[in-house]
């Protein structure tokens, strides 16, 4: 394979493409949310775990996604200020980060780092977070806004999923179709466009391409060296998964990441010249020290080769469902009820998305990653761990620190556990090596 050589703007190579492209992407979307909130019109507020993004797009309604908001604050290190905002106005501070954050930006007129975003006409969430039902009664009682809250079956046991031909399956699909059904009129009178189902059609066929593709990429880290970062790349292609969902811009960018990542993996191309541990990431980034957080592992030879976050946060989608586009509405029920149901999965009892990946990914080490504002991510995570500790004998951290509250965040201490965990990884492997010479 030769080495794709890209026109305009001094972008030279395929290698770091998915980096430039998302970064432009954000851009673009952003710019997009500005005129709209500049014009007037009326917005979606929706959450990463089953966005409908697909179906919003087929009312022409931008989508607002203020978890993805309210996480660039902390990367753009003014999180702290909203979150003072907030909680001045008597937001307890140990509630969800992500919720104060948006608050403070509603507060501001909807103006955030950047640019200014557009109010909602409607807010539709799911079951995924429990926080996500309250969050949407916030703008609820500021706007006077419809709130859909779209109520997806979870997996009532460990190893009870049913999948589709399944009895218990084919009532949870319809259960979820019905709710869909209802949801299109209040699309439809909230946006005044009517529903067109060969336009939800075409949005379904580009989704199709993202999560056949996001299901590539997420595979393709199991090459040595691993092609991707999936804490802090990863985080940049989630950030297109969600905001893209159900566009052509989407489905294109994710047929060039595909290609991107075959050709590092073809090559020989890591995201480390000497990598020496491969990691799994559960929970969700401290994005207050987004980079730096990384670094401390990345300068020990450590990188993360897989991450519960990229399969709940991206809302399943790293399943690679694809939906038959001969029957939109009860194909879309379908693939929300997976998708949402696994990223559920992913954050209550990963244990089993964990043990796959150590297999799938030939992990060396799992570090948890437990966080003071999100307890739906982090409750439970003591025990997670004691379960695949009994499973397999891995090396394992678990650190605390925030997604969103650098007052919580200590760089020294975190730094200090993950030198100590090293120490471990690298005696482990000195005793392997002495195994084999022996
Ligand atoms: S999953 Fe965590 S971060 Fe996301 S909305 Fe729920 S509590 Fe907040």
């Amino acid at each position: 394979m030769t080495q794709a050589v890209r026109g305009g703007g001094g972008t030279t190579g395929i290698v770091g493409r998915g980096n430039d492209d998302g970064a432009r992407l954000f851009r673009q979307w952003f710019h997009e949310l500005a005129a709209a909130a500049e014009a007037g019109r009326p917005a979606a507020y929706v959450f990463v775990m089953g966005s409908l993004g697909e179906l919003m797009r087929t009312f022409d309604l931008p989508v607002v996604f203020p978890e993805i908001n309210s996480l660039q604050t902390a990367v753009r290190r003014v999180a702290h200020e909203y979150l003072n905002e907030a909680e001045d106005y008597g937001y307890s501070p140990d509630i969800c980060g992500y919720v104060k954050a948006d608050v403070a930006t509603q507060l501001r007129g909807g103006l955030l780092p950047m640019g200014r975003i557009p109010k909602p006409s409607i807010a539709v969430n799911t079951n995924a977070c429990n926080t996500y039902i309250k969050w949407a009664e916030i703008w609820e009682r500021m706007y006077k806004i419809p709130v859909f809250t779209l109520d997806v079956p979870g997996t009532r046991a460990d190893g009870a999923q049913t999948w589709p031909g399944d009895p218990d399956f084919e009532n949870d699909r319809r259960y979820v179709e019905g709710q869909l059904r209802e949801l299109i009129p209040v699309l439809e009178r909230v946006s005044g466009v009517r529903f067109d189902v060969d336009r939800l059609r075409e949005a379904m066929g580009h989704a199709n391409t993202l999560c056949r593709s996001w299901k590539r990429v997420l595979a393709l880290n199991a090459s040595r060296p691993s092609v991707f970062n999936a804490l802090t790349d990863g985080t940049i292609y989630l950030g297109v998964a969600n905001g893209f969902r159900g566009a052509s811009e989407g489905a294109s960018y994710f047929t060039d990441l595909v290609e991107e990542m075959e050709y590092k993996s073809a090559n020989g191309i890591g995201t480390l010249t000497a990598e020496q541990s491969r990691l799994l990431f559960v929970g969700v980034p401290c994005y207050p020290i987004f980079r730096r957080f990384s670094e401390m592992f990345t300068e020990l030879g450590g990188t993360f080769v897989g991450s519960t976050y990229l399969h709940f946060a991206s809302g399943g989608a790293n399943l690679g469902y694809e939906y038959d586009l001969a029957r939109p509405i009860e194909s879309l029920a379908e693939g929300v009820l997976i998708g949402v149901r696994d990223a559920m999965d992913n954050m209550f009892h990963q244990t089993p998305a964990l043990l796959g990946m150590i297999d799938t990914l030939a992990a060396d080490g799992v570090v948890y990653h437990p966080i003071k504002s999100c307890r739906t991510v982090s409750t439970g995570l003591a025990d997670s761990r004691r379960a695949l500790l009994a499973a397999r004998d891995l090396p394992s951290l678990f650190i605390e620190s925030d997604m969103m509250d650098r007052r919580v965040v200590s760089e020294a201490q975190l730094k200090n556990r993950i030198d100590a965990f090293f120490e471990g990884l690298a005696s482990r492997r000195a005793q392997a090596a002495s195994r084999l010479t022996a």
